[in-house]
């Protein structure tokens, strides 16, 4: 069976439960806003026929981030839920967030579509190394934390004002 797809008559006798690990996530998912070395789903698929089909659990990956302030890479360790709902197309009225749409003629419930929006909201505090990191230096390109630049601040640009401080 694929990974992040559960068998539509696997659920035929009520919730079960998975883990998937992937040590090649941009295969499966597609492009990710930050490189991961592997991701791990840990779910709970429970059918419920009113309401749809639940998938509740757990991310976890790991990879690395490059800043894109000043670049430099950092390991990044990412944990965050999992949760989707998968309705049929003639149930949704309008776009909700967190409801995919499934085809009942389609025999497996393709969960992949789903982590990936989870890994895109939960990678992308790690775009910055913080949020206090300066970045580097337009004129020298000097990383603005660490090392000198002698540079003048443009006056006037209130993205400076910070530095202007620093430098004092
Ligand atoms: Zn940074
Ligand atoms: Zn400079």
């Amino acid at each position: 069976m694929d990974l992040f797809c559960i068998s539509q008559s696997s659920l035929a006798n009520g919730p079960i439960r998975r883990l998937w690990r992937s040590d090649d996530p941009s295969a499966v998912l597609g492009k990710l806003p930050i490189f991961l070395a592997w991701v791990e789903l840990e779910v709970e698929v429970d059918p419920d026929i009113q309401a749809g089909i639940w998938a509740h659990g757990n991310i976890r990956a790991a990879g690395e981030a490059e800043c894109r302030r000043c670049l430099i890479p950092n390991d990044v360790k990412l944990e965050t839920g999992f949760d989707a709902c998968f309705r049929l197309k003639s149930e949704v009225g309008e776009i909700e967030e967190g409801v995919w749409i499934y085809d009942p003629m389609i025999s497996h419930i393709d969960l992949s579509k789903a982590l990936r929006e989870e890994i895109w909201l939960g990678a992308s505090e790690y775009v910055e190394c913080s949020p206090q990191c300066l970045g580097l230096c337009s004129g020298c390109g000097a990383l603005l934390d660490t090392e000198g630049c002698t540079c003048a601040p443009p006056e006037g640009d209130p993205r400076w004002a910070a530095l202007r401080k620093v430098k004092g």
